[in-house]
């Protein structure tokens, strides 16, 4: 490790003291987990002391800060990624040798902490990551839910779910903060004093703050993850309790605790519940508390709020915000309508992650009465006022008014999270060039018109932290070798690799880290799945949450087509490849469940046909996560992004394979187009219909089965899986799924792009042959990655969005 600053021989005395004093046991009776525990508690110690001397700082300055608000922070371990920032991973490393250990051995321990599905709550973890690297005055808002991401298992083929109970063991990442709750209402009435609304709510549970410190790489400053638990008012209904009656003794309890139980396991679709609309008014209510009380404590007035207050919205789903900001101001703080509104506008900040409208989130009028009786008041004089001011702009327009207005009327009338966010903001964002331009041009079109400065884009980016310096240490020990360190606090510094593409002796080296990784991905693979594969083979990889516009079926089709024509051409110099799969289906998403079955019947006849032998591997790996993508990232040669162009807002992980060394083979979508003008036509597979193409297929009436019946070769794969040839016990099991392609549409276009694809994927193929060439190309798309540093994004929004200067 280089940034080492710590002495050694302290820490195992360190160590050895709290595995005595704190976790109570003999120092060399310690288990794995004891010294994990005891290896968290020193690092504990310092991210306390940090924490400490970042709010003194902060307060002192009279700061503005960052909130940065979430349903989602998919963590992952704290552990490496702490002692890292610390600077005391080799110190650990020769403490717990001491003991006998490795240092991987006590991190596999931890838990990961999974409070979020996918893309959108990594995001929010490696923002979170370079705030406290940047230094930015910043936290993090969320929920600490009880139960995480669910866990995957599969059984026969097909997803089982099982709950993440990643805190029965408690954490020593988490510090408690006993003074700091209030409590959150619900339901009820309001009533109307003249003037003044007053909210008579039904019912009400307390929010505790749990906090994690976020360390910053390069500094001392450390960032606040603030999640908030619910807790009930009343513990237990002792009279039912004494009655015998434990089950009702226990309800009023769970009644309201069971908001901080279960993230919804949804990246996409408003899962439609009562639940859910409590769980983003439960900790909105909170976050919005605790910002106003630090603001009063810190300013004693709430006049400089937008000077001194930034609260972004990652989606909105904590849309919610921008309602209760109104209502904290005016009716507990006795401002005047227009003003608070002034101050509420400057505040809010707004991300979009989707261009599906069928994913925008809304919530019936009804529910929102029920639950937020006074947010909806609220919310529809919002909505008057802005549709007069909108009537102004387009007078006569009566179409243009109703896509704006907060409220969709057609149908059961429901209020539209995205337009409440769009309209409380000061800034909208997307998350890639494409996707900001498209949110202009199809969803959001009407807003632009109004207010065409309110639109801009932020491209994702990832942590260089978590994705290469600890993900992948062979990787970051050659590049220390080669740049010096520096690249892991200012990411553009890889493009000194560059020039060393050409270095033969390099080139042996980048391609011997790969194999390492490799080796380590497919002792993964074999321990999780059963599945021997050869690491000289060409790992292809596609991980991300299974969904149709992610299009893995069309991955499917590809290797189909491979082994279709590994059978029809056995003696023909194909070159080796494992596929590999991981990721999650939503539960009730039966079309990516049936995917997923897909993949483990037909990898069951692959991985079994004699005459394959290595030419061919089709793997799932289980339970995608932050800890598995660690392994699978540093150890992929090819990335596979292939959502059909216009439906992927950005992706992320296309960025992290492409650091770690992975050529992407992709469309012309989301962020990959970014990639490509970073590492150069050369050095990417794009292949596919354009998102312009796309659009005029669609309205020109696209027709699946014309590229059915003109390509034998995607007749023959269509047909193989459709007739039951993968599933011979029940060979009608992918008829539904072929269908929904030649009968039902083909929605996302996979047989329009199915061609292409697969011309793509000859040309990787041919690239692998040469070796020399391919490791160029790779160590090209590392160079250039500089751009998609997650710092390179923050630094972007406190200057553009936040206004709060980035101090480095
Ligand atoms: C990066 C990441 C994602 C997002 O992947 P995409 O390919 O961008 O959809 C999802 N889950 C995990 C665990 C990740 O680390």
């Amino acid at each position: 490790m280089s940034q080492e600053t710590s002495t050694l021989p302290k820490l195992g005395a360190a160590i050895d003291e709290h595995l005595l004093k704190t976790v109570g046991v003999p120092a060399n009776e310690a288990s794995s987990t004891d010294l994990m525990q005891a290896v968290a508690l020193v690092a504990r110690e310092q991210l306390a002391e940090r924490w400490v001397e970042t709010q003194k700082a902060n307060r002192a300055d009279k700061a503005r800060r960052v909130y940065y608000l979430s349903m989602e922070f998919l963590i992952g371990r704290s552990m490496s990624n702490a002692l890292a920032a610390l600077g005391i991973t080799d110190a650990a490393a020769a403490g717990v040798s001491e003991h006998a250990h490795k240092l991987e051995q006590i991190t596999d321990r931890e838990p990961d902490a999974a409070l979020g599905n996918g893309g959108l709550g990594r995001l929010a973890a490696c923002f979170l990551d370079s705030m406290a690297t940047l230094g930015l005055p910043s936290f993090g808002y969320g929920i600490r839910y009880e139960y995480g991401m669910f866990a995957q298992d599969i059984m026969g083929g097909c997803q089982i779910e099982y709950p993440d109970p990643w805190l029965a063991d408690g954490t020593p990442w988490e510090f408690p903060r006993p003074d700091i709750s209030t409590s959150v209402r619900f339901g009820g009435w309001v009533e109307h004093v003249g003037e003044k609304a007053v909210w008579r709510p039904a019912g009400e549970v307390v929010a505790k703050a749990y906090d994690m410190v976020i360390p910053g790489h390069g500094t001392k400053k450390v960032s606040t993850l603030r999640l908030w638990k619910a807790v009930a008012p009343a513990h237990l209904d002792l009279a039912a309790f004494n009655t015998g009656d434990y089950g009702r003794a226990a309800a009023v309890k769970n009644e309201f605790e069971n908001i901080s139980w279960v993230l919804y396991p949804n990246d996409s679709t408003p899962a439609g519940r009562e639940l859910r609309l409590r769980q983003e008014y439960f900790f909105v209510a909170a976050s919005i508390y605790d910002i106003i009380q630090r603001h009063l404590a810190e300013h004693g007035t709430l006049d400089n709020l937008s000077d001194k207050v930034v609260i972004h919205l990652n989606d909105t789903h904590p849309a919610i915000s921008v309602a209760e900001l109104m209502r904290v101001l005016c009716d507990e703080h006795g401002l005047p309508w227009a003003k608070a509104w002034a101050l509420c506008k400057q505040t809010f900040s707004y991300t979009n992650h989707t261009l599906m409208p069928e994913a925008l989130e809304t919530w019936p009028v009804g529910l929102m009465q029920h639950v937020l009786p006074r947010h909806l008041e609220i919310i529809f004089r919002i909505n008057a006022e802005f549709l007069a001011e909108a009537e102004k702009f387009r007078p006569g327009d009566p179409g243009f008014l109703s896509r704006l207005s907060l409220i969709d009327e057609a149908g059961e009338r429901r209020v539209r999270m995205a337009n409440l966010s769009i309209v409380g903001s000061h800034k909208v964002n997307g998350v890639s060039a494409l996707h900001s331009n498209l949110l202009v041009e199809t969803i959001f079109s009407d807003f632009a018109a109004l207010w065409p400065d309110r639109f801009t884009n932020m491209t994702n980016g990832v942590t260089p932290r978590r994705w290469l310096s600890t993900a992948n240490p062979g990787l970051a020990n050659l590049l220390d070798k080669h740049i010096g360190s520096g690249w892991r606090i200012n990411l553009d510094e890889l493009k000194k690799i560059e020039p060393l593409r050409e270095d033969a002796a390099f080139r042996a080296s980048f391609t011997a880290v790969k194999r390492e990784n490799k080796a380590r991905l497919a002792a993964l693979i074999e321990k999780t799945t059963g599945v021997k594969v050869n690491p000289a083979s060409l790992f292809d990889v596609q991980v991300k949450r299974i969904h149709e516009y992610k299009r893995q079926l069309l991955n499917v089709l590809q290797v189909v087509r491979r082994y279709q024509a590994i059978l029809a051409n056995p003696h023909a110099e194909w070159v080796p490849r494992v596929t590999i799969f991981a990721g999650k289906a939503a539960s009730s998403y039966v079309t990516a469940k049936s995917i997923i079955r897909l993949i483990h019947d037909i990898g069951a006849v692959i991985n079994n046909d004699p005459r394959i032998g290595d030419k061919l591997k089709l793997v799932f790996i289980p339970n995608y996560s932050v800890s598995v993508a660690e392994v699978i990232m540093p150890g992929a040669d090819l990335s596979e992004q292939v959502s059909t162009a216009g439906t992927e807002a950005s992706g992320t992980g296309n960025m992290k394979l492409a650091l770690n060394g992975a050529l992407t083979i992709g469309t012309d979508d989301g962020a990959n187009i970014e990639i490509r003008e970073n590492v150069g036509d050369d050095n990417i597979f794009i292949f596919g219909l354009r998102t312009p193409e796309v659009q005029a297929l669609k309205r020109g009436g696209y027709q699946p089965m014309r590229y059915y019946e003109s390509n034998p070769s995607l007749k023959a794969v269509l047909d193989a899986i459709s007739g039951g040839q993968f599933s011979p016990s029940e060979p009608g099991r992918y008829r539904p799924l072929i269908d929904s392609l030649l009968w039902g549409g083909d929605h996302y276009m996979l047989l329009a792009d199915y061609q292409s694809y697969i011309e793509a994927h000859d040309k990787v193929d041919t690239l692998f042959l040469q070796p020399d060439e391919w490791a160029k190309k790779a160590i090209t798309n590392v160079a250039n990655m500089g751009v998609f540093s997650s710092d390179r994004t923050i630094a972007q929004y406190a200057d553009e969005i936040w206004g709060i200067p980035v101090s480095r």
